[in-house]
């Protein structure tokens, strides 16, 4: 990222919030679950599957995640119902883990049981570090009961490979993310080279050790890499998928799943769409340009 687009990025709260809007559109499906299933639908018909979320965390009455809880089983029963292969994956902070952590699993469980119901998958979100201990306790709490749960792992984190080589025990369904939270270098790694290995190594362990494996990058040195494991531990084509953002690297996801590997591509949704937009756009080289020609066009 350029010194101008970092300023940009830094000044970005500053934006005038329509702005934002306008900008962050190709990452959003739209506020309605109506937007999100027929974005998911198109997705489906091109080949690709769907991980459907619903905007929103961090949240400090226990009414938004009762909301957030009931409009979920809305979700999955409208997604059984129109036949979308694809699941839906949930911020624990949404669910209230701020709140209470006894609550947030209720929640959590509450979501697994429906999503069972209609033979659907759950993965619960990964976010910042002082969630993640919280976030594993929960999962090792429901694995037991439930097939249809999976979780997150952030390669930015030190601690990532010895989190890996617990979930494996427990046959775990695992996300491999870089991690979109700034974390310090005492508990993270910081620089992108020693980050993108660490993201290989902790495929290669989840990969060799029999787990499922969501493969979630738009880098394609990552996705270079994973395909070699895949290849050298002739992994079969249903313990792993590779995972994009809407909005982000099309061309990227069109290669992959040209090359015959199954892809999935990550919708969110909601009228809450503000500090998602924000992080997304500081992951884009070219937002200084975008944010600049759209306060040209206010
Ligand atoms: C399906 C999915 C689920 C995720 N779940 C989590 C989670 O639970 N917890 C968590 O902490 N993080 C999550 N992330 C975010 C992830 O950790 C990264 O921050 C993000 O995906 C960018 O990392 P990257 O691997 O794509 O590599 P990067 O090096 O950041 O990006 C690789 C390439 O993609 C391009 N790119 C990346 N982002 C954008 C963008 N917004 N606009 C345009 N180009 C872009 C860059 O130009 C770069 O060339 C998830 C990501 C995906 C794809």
């Amino acid at each position: 990222m350029g010194v101008f687009d970092r300023v940009v990025a830094m000044t970005l709260p500053l934006v005038p919030k329509p702005v934002v809007r306008r900008v962050a559109s190709p990452y959003i499906a739209g506020e309605r679950m109506d937007d999100l299933l027929r974005i998911a639908e198109g997705l489906n018909r091109d080949g690709y599957r769907v991980a459907a979320a619903m905007l929103g965390e961090f949240v400090t009455r226990r009414e938004e995640s009762v909301e957030a809880v009931r409009e979920y089983e809305a979700l999955l029963a409208r997604m059984s119902e129109r036949r979308i292969d694809g699941y839906i994956h949930v911020k624990p902070t949404h669910l209230g883990l701020k709140l209470d952590k006894s609550f947030c699993l209720e929640n959590v469980r509450t979501l697994l049981a429906a999503a069972s119901r209609q033979g659907l998958f759950v993965r619960i979100d990964m976010e910042d570090s002082p969630c993640i201990d919280d976030t594993l306790d929960m999962y090792y709490r429901l694995r037991p009961e439930f097939d249809n749960v999976g979780v997150v792992i952030q390669a930015r984190m030190r601690r990532s490979l010895a989190d890996v080589r617990e979930l494996v025990k427990v046959k775990a369904n695992v996300r491999v993310c870089k991690g979109i939270y700034i974390e310090p270098h005492s508990i993270a790694f910081t620089d992108p080279e020693l980050i993108n290995r660490n993201y290989a190594l902790l495929v290669e362990e989840l990969l060799g050790a029999g787990s499922s494996v969501a493969i979630a990058t738009h880098d394609e040195r990552l996705v270079f890499e994973a395909t070699r494991t895949i290849e050298r531990l002739s992994v079969s084509q249903d313990r792993y998928e590779f995972q994009m953002l809407l909005g982000v690297m099309a061309p990227l996801r069109a290669l992959v799943r040209g090359a015959g590997h199954r892809v999935r591509v990550a919708v969110p949704y909601g009228p809450n769409w503000y500090p998602y937009s924000l992080r997304r756009l500081r992951k884009n080289p070219a937002i200084a340009g975008y944010v600049l020609k759209s306060l040209f066009k206010s």
